[in-house]
């Protein structure tokens, strides 16, 4: 019996399904309704909503909702500070089933042996990581990060099943004064997908650029650049990183009847924001306390953004589509409690099922040794402000009574240092613990003091 038979069997009722999800409700993005319904899984697709389904494994989520997995449109995995394989199991459980990367800086160092590390990568990842071809490699001719990717170095990987298409044409003077080299990547590339990236780009300049058959932007700062290049076709990619911050200036165009050409993207975020706040949850739940309706943002973190990138077989919560499920809580709060990636439940035990990927570039810092002394900053006493606030901070310790302080006035490069030599962490962590409890204490009072 074939997967298609399964899934026909599955679906009519003939057989239970491989998973049925009960007593929830799925939050239709075409309808904007909250259906009640169970949702029948068989293998890697839905097979069953709007029914009753007995299934051969049973899974309550009275109480919440399911939405469909939600797709990053842009970033860079390697500007998250770990490993494609890392990323997977960090960033999956908040409900982010699809990534679109660009890996760009692997790539401007290690060239095309960078590429061929995200693609394995990605066969291997549970969640699924879709790559975009560098397209500016270097991104200026002042690089001297080493690689250099020519048309003729990424045509190769063209058809690989997880390349979409070019990415982010960063190089948008080459493309509207005819630059030779951004020409010819430009021309391998007219029937298949090309990114944009073209900041305050507007007018003439813009329409020469969209020519080219560039197709999306995730650099819309402000909403009259964001609604030029919605008018003339662009699907904009609302960004919420680390470092750019666009979702409050585009919230305004966040609304039901342009998400269909609105996707969202984080274009990085690093692992401590990601760790605190959460992915592309985060801007979800952001966007909806701040007054954007969900079916809106539900829309741009899904199915729009599937259909951005011809990736036709997934986006909503109905039959025959891939089975990239998010179970929250609420629509408001956007908390992951489950999580379906390609009808598989995300836990440690699968993650514990992928194979490893070699890592490459392990040579590529070519840095100096550097020792101890090399990290010392001399001192003198009264001579400079950063001198002047570790006395200060000296004598605070001294007055709180740290059992670590002296007399001595220190030397920021071997103070800590020293203290810390002779003593366990463990030996710290009582004494220390009082003491930072003792200049909260002390913070709070000069806080009351200070209140009108
Ligand atoms: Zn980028």
């Amino acid at each position: 019996m074939t997967d298609l038979d399964r899934r026909i069997d599955q679906g009519v009722g003939r057989t239970p399904a491989d998973i049925v999800l009960k007593g929830g409700r799925f939050f239709d993005l075409v309808t904007g309704e909250l259906v009640s319904s169970d949702i029948a899984i068989c293998g890697d697709t839905i097979v069953g909503t709007g029914e009753s389904y007995e299934g051969r494994e049973e899974i309550d989520i009275s109480g919440r909702i399911v939405v469909p997995g939600f797709i990053d449109t842009h970033l860079h995995i390697e500007s998250s500070l770990v490993t494609p394989h890392e990323f997977d199991r960090c960033v999956l459980p908040y409900g982010v089933t699809t990534v679109i990367c660009d890996p760009h800086e692997i790539a401007n160092v290690l060239g095309t042996e960078g590429i061929r590390f995200f693609l394995e990568s990605s066969e291997r990842t549970i969640m699924d990581i879709r790559v975009q071809l560098s397209s500016c490699v270097p991104a200026t001719h002042l690089e001297t990060s080493g690689a250099d990717l020519p048309i003729e170095a990424l045509l190769p990987f063209r058809h690989h099943p997880k390349v979409i298409g070019l990415a982010e044409f960063m190089n948008f003077p080459g493309v509207i004064h005819k630059d030779p080299i951004c020409i010819a990547k430009l021309e391998a590339f007219q029937d298949g997908h090309i990114d944009g990236h073209s900041p305050l780009l507007s007018g003439r300049d813009l329409n020469g650029y969209l020519s080219a058959r560039i197709r999306t932007d995730h650099e819309c700062t402000n909403v009259p650049e964001a609604m030029e290049k919605i008018r003339k076709g662009m699907h904009i990619l609302v960004r919420e990183g680390s470092v750019s911050k666009d979702l409050h200036a585009l919230m305004p165009i966040l609304t039901e009847r342009l998400s269909p050409f609105l996707a969202l993207c984080t274009d990085d975020r690093n692992p401590l924001d990601i760790a605190e706040e959460g992915h592309l949850d985060y801007m979800i739940r952001t966007a909806i306390a701040h007054g954007v309706d969900p079916l809106a943002v539900y829309r741009a973190a899904s199915i729009s953004a599937a259909r951005a990138f011809g990736l036709r077989d997934r986006g909503l919560v109905a039959p025959g589509w891939r089975a990239d499920l998010v179970v929250i809580d609420s629509l408001e709060s956007c908390k992951a409690e489950m999580v379906f990636a390609a009808g598989r439940r995300v836990t440690d035990a699968l993650f514990a099922t992928r194979e490893a990927v070699a890592p490459v570039g392990l040579d590529s810092v070519k840095a100096c040794i550097v020792k101890a002394a090399d990290f010392g900053v001399p001192v003198t006493e009264g001579e400079t402000p950063v001198g002047r606030a570790a006395r200060q901070d000296h004598h605070r310790i001294c007055r709180a009574g740290c059992p670590r302080a002296t007399t001595r006035p220190p030397s920021i490069s071997t103070e800590h240092h020293q203290g810390r030599r002779h003593r366990a962490p463990w030996q710290e962590r009582q004494p220390c613990q009082r003491l930072r409890a003792r200049l909260r204490a002390e913070e709070g009072r000069h806080r009351l003091d200070r209140r009108p």
